[in-house]
């Protein structure tokens, strides 16, 4: 089997030392495996993403002397396939309508309490507005649609994991996909999709072996596992990577400017120092 890998930055900001670290090592570790590393723009939030950014980041991946194996695929071309990806699950009754704010599950939960479990994307929902029967129906666009965990996640779920902190065969049951998770968004309303259904379509769509990326996602991996299985794709190999932190030892997020590869580049640094200063 050819090892595919790729890159999949959201250009939302600059690049900092945590993207430039992610995406050498999957390039290093595609070159490593004569495979091919590609590209792949997440741009289905288009509120926050922006032309100067993408352009950004390819010319920082350039510089770092990244290079592609394909054209970049970007994201929110592949819009309608998600589209698609939703009328099957919510034909098939996977699916449900959720009109509550954050402050609607905050007030349900009666957050910020002990004991409130957090899953990938939070403080797991409540199950408000999920329904006793399957909606029927058209399915509604103006609505959060959520996934109905107790009629997806009917067995045990696994995903095989070679990243440093876990590697071994990671398996979920039915019961944690329901308390521990819960009914994540799939679509939501703003955008149509969502991180988690888009990124396991586009892996496919771009015959991806093997996901490399930061253990931040460990747990929404999951998730991911889940929906390869209920839209019958194949199931990459994952390795989350450990996570570059600032000096407080906070995990890099793209506002933190102060370690975006831009200032480095400006300040005289080369390819090698970032390098050295990812540990690479
Ligand atoms: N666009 C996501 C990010 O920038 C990529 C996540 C992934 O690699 O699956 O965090």
């Amino acid at each position: 089997m050819t090892f595919v890998t790729r890159f999949a930055p959201s250009p939302t900001g600059p690049l900092h030392l945590g993207h430039a670290y992610s995406a050498l090592l999957a390039h290093d570790m595609a070159r490593a495996a004569g495979g091919r590393f590609l590209l792949r723009i997440e741009d289905i939030d288009r509120a926050r993403c922006r032309p100067e950014w993408e352009a950004q980041v390819l010319d920082d991946l350039t510089w770092l002397g990244i290079r592609w194996d394909a054209p970049p695929l970007r994201q929110s071309a592949r819009l309608p396939a998600h589209a698609a990806a939703l009328d099957d699950l919510w034909a098939r009754g996977l699916l449900y309508p959720c009109t509550c704010t954050r402050r609607d599950i905050d007030l349900a939960l009666g957050a910020p309490q002990e004991g409130v479990p957090l899953g990938p994307d939070g403080p797991v929902y409540p199950g408000t507005c999920r329904p006793a029967q399957a909606p029927r129906g058209p399915r509604p666009q103006d609505s959060h649609l959520r996934l109905n965990m107790r009629r997806a996640a009917t067995g045990p779920c696994r995903f095989t994991e070679t990243g440093p902190a876990h590697a071994r065969p990671v398996e979920t049951t039915p019961q944690d996909y329901a308390a521990r998770i819960g009914d994540v968004v799939l679509a939501r309303r703003d955008f149509g999709t969502s991180y988690h259904l888009s990124v396991v379509l586009d892996d496919a769509a771009q015959g991806v072996t093997h996901v490399i990326r930061g253990a931040d996602l460990f747990e929404a991996t999951r998730i991911h596992a889940l929906l390869q299985r209920l839209l019958g794709l194949p199931a990459p190999v994952y390795h989350h990577h450990r996570l570059i932190r600032d000096d407080a030892g906070k995990r890099l997020a793209k506002r933190d400017d102060a370690r975006a590869l831009a200032k480095y580049r400006a300040e005289g640094a080369t390819p090698e120092d970032i390098r050295r200063m990812t540990g690479l």
